[in-house]
């Protein structure tokens, strides 16, 4: 039996694995490499965080974005240009290769518990033990369609997160359901790629991020201090005290997770929407029903009058919800013990559910220790005080 199964292989995962390398943790880890940025993002997709908030971690010195992009004469700087979700793939997969090179690019497909610790099986049947879990699997289980979206074939109603490329959309009508940076993205890969595209949202207006400037004067970086996730004392706090947001009320965390930094769109994303990609603001879907080869869309407009459209595919840009039901590779007497608020997981302050020797990072771990931890920048405190736990209980 190991010491840890680290499940997942994204920025999380790895720099953990490469924080339990320094600790001389025995551990295995599994997934395909950076897969959800590689295989399930629009292709000339740009990253919404800046540079500087890109990296993967490791002690040390670890090895930087700036430092990858130094070493292959990619351009980059710290805030300003955005960062193309190719480089950071390619980095993510330059990280794995030097500080991680034990990835088993396998899905795991079932995790149980058994005396003593856990029982993992991979795609291919084989079976490994493990006294410690770590479940880093990111979004890719997580992602969420509206009720009114569900039960619809793959053909007719997908979310954004089961497409990389669009090709197979060009000369269709596509409706793109939301108002933040996976819907805005998606409709501009979309539209790009060749297909009618058009975009529905609740919002009354999609709040673009805006540029930030170059110079910033002291007073405004008093004021409006940056920080990883962005600009403002609460982004700031946020990220320095993740231990005093556990120690938070539960409703409180919830809501700061669910309402500090709504989804916008970057910047860069509005030359590439306006003027391209048609809106309907201020509309409530009522319903979704295949008709025929077609989909057609029931909704009420901005003045609450019964509309329909007739389209060949309907995209949910919907975001992401980290439901424990979600992860249906963990055994159900297993999934049973794991205690959740609002379906999504209760950890303790070292990232343990409350079953012992299983623990969950990333977008799964938001509610307990804020924003950040739906951000790749959240990985620097959870490897950090993850591997030190597991360390401690090997
Ligand atoms: C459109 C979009 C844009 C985004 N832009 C940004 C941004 O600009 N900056 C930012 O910081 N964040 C951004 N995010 C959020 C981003 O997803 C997270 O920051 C980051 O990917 C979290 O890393 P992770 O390691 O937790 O998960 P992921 O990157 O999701 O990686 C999880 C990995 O685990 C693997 N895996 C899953 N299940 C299993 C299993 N059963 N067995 C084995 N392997 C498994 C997957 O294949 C995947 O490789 C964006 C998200 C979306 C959808």
């Amino acid at each position: 039996m190991i010491s840890v199964a680290i499940v997942g292989s994204g920025p999380y995962a790895l720099s953990l694995a490469a924080h339990l390398n320094a600790l001389d943790v025995d551990y295995r880890i599994f997934g395909p490499v950076m897969e959800a940025w590689d295989k399930h993002m629009p292709p000339g997709m740009f990253l919404k965080s800046d540079g500087f908030a890109s990296d993967l971690y490791a002690p040390g010195d670890g090895y930087r974005l700036e430092e990858y992009c130094r070493e292959n004469d990619i351009p980059y700087a710290p805030v300003g240009p955005p960062v193309k979700r190719t480089t950071f793939v390619d980095y993510g997969k330059e990280f794995q290769r030097r500080f991680v090179p034990g990835l088993e690019e396998t899905m795991i497909v079932r995790v149980s518990q058994i005396p003593g610790g856990y029982e993992l099986e991979t795609a291919e049947g084989d079976v490994v033990q493990a006294k410690q879990v770590v479940l880093a699997v990111g979004i890719s289980h997580f992602p969420y369609l509206p009720r009114v979206m569900e039960g619809l074939s793959r053909e007719a109603v997908s979310h954004t997160f089961h497409h990389g490329p669009f090709d197979a959309f060009r000369g269709k009508h596509v409706l793109v359901i939301g108002a933040g940076a996976s819907a805005v993205n998606a409709a501009v890969a979309l539209n790009e790629a060749g297909a009618h595209t058009e975009l529905m949202a609740r919002a009354a207006k999609i709040s673009f991020h805006d540029r930030s400037p170059d110079y910033r004067p002291l007073m405004d970086r008093i004021t409006n201090p940056r920080s990883v996730i962005g600009l403002g004392w609460r982004s700031k706090i946020a990220v320095e005290l993740p231990l005093l947001f556990h120690k938070m009320p539960r409703k409180l965390r919830h809501k700061v997770v669910a309402k500090h930094l709504g989804p916008a769109p970057g910047w860069f994303s509005r030359d590439g929407f306006v003027g391209h990609v048609k809106p309907y603001m201020s509309c409530h879907l009522e319903e979704v029903a295949e008709a025929g080869s077609k989909v057609r869309v029931r909704y009420r407009d901005g003045d609450d009058m019964a509309q329909e459209m007739l389209v060949d595919h309907v995209m949910g840009g919907t975001g992401f919800k980290p439901y424990l039901k979600a992860l249906r590779f963990i055994d159900p007497a297993l999934a049973s013990k794991i205690k959740t608020a609002e379906e999504t997981p209760v950890l303790d302050s070292s990232f343990m559910t409350s079953v012992d020797g299983l623990y969950m990072t990333g977008l799964a771990s938001a509610n307990n220790f804020g924003p950040m931890c739906r951000f790749a920048c959240g990985a620097k405190f959870t490897a950090r005080r993850l591997s030190r736990r597991l360390a401690r209980n090997t």
